[in-house]
């Protein structure tokens, strides 16, 4: 008989002042910035949001090297808002959906491209594109209780310092409480589930020994090495 005593493999991400947060699932918002959706050849008009998932230890935390992943030569970021759950449910009405926020923090959703345009040409699911290992960089968490609710902020990703994305979280085509809601139609959420709520134009490639920021007015940037 096997003896499965190792320890169950627990991600937690620091909440200052309080404890780190313990993060359950990472569900992502595709698409969600008209500017994105038009230079990833999509529909901005869709008439509800699409989600994927990456696994919870696809979370590198701020400050961190990101080793270059196997199997792309084109590694893109994406900056975005990432909102973390303190309560779940099924079928969250808009109204309700702020009140299940823990916090907010700047996260990168980083993108093997070639691969997913690949997958995309084949007819194929493109998750291994979105959901490989330190795929999901963090910042801390800013409690809500801090930072009020968050509509509206600039949102910057740069690299080397240099400028690559900018918009304002405010052009979401679905704000946080309509991607709750919608989310929570699909699944029961639950709290420490995070959401990457999409990214505005400009993504592009990295580099090994690029530094890359993902920054968001009011929160902790953050910012990465990849190596
Ligand atoms: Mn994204």
């Amino acid at each position: 008989m096997e003896d499965f005593a190792f320890p169950a493999p627990v991600v937690a991400i620091p909440a200052p002042p309080g404890k780190p947060l313990p993060v359950r699932r990472i569900f992502c918002v595709g698409q969600n910035y008209r500017d994105h959706a038009k230079e990833m050849g999509g529909n901005p008009a869709a008439d509800a949001p699409f989600f994927f998932m990456k696994p919870a230890s696809a979370i590198l935390l701020n400050g961190k090297i990101m080793p270059y992943p196997p199997g792309t030569s084109d590694l893109q970021h994406e900056a975005e808002l990432v909102v973390a759950l303190k309560e779940g449910g099924r079928n969250i009405p808009v109204s309700e959906a702020n009140g299940k926020i823990f916090g907010y923090a700047a996260g990168l959703d980083m993108t093997k491209r070639d691969v997913q345009s690949e997958a995309r040409k084949k007819g194929r699911p493109w998750e291994m594109s979105k959901s490989f290992d330190f795929s999901a960089p963090c910042s801390a968490i800013a409690p809500k209780s801090k930072t009020g609710v968050l509509s509206k902020g600039k949102i910057e990703c740069r690299v080397n310092g240099q400028v690559r994305q900018s918009g304002d979280i405010g052009a979401m085509i679905w704000g946080v409480p309509e991607v709750i809601h919608y989310l929570s139609e699909q699944v029961e959420l639950a709290p420490g589930d995070l959401i990457f709520t999409g990214t505005p134009a400009g993504v592009g490639p990295v580099v090994k020994g690029d530094r890359v920021e993902a920054i968001i007015e009011g929160l902790e940037p953050l910012l990465i090495t990849i190596g």
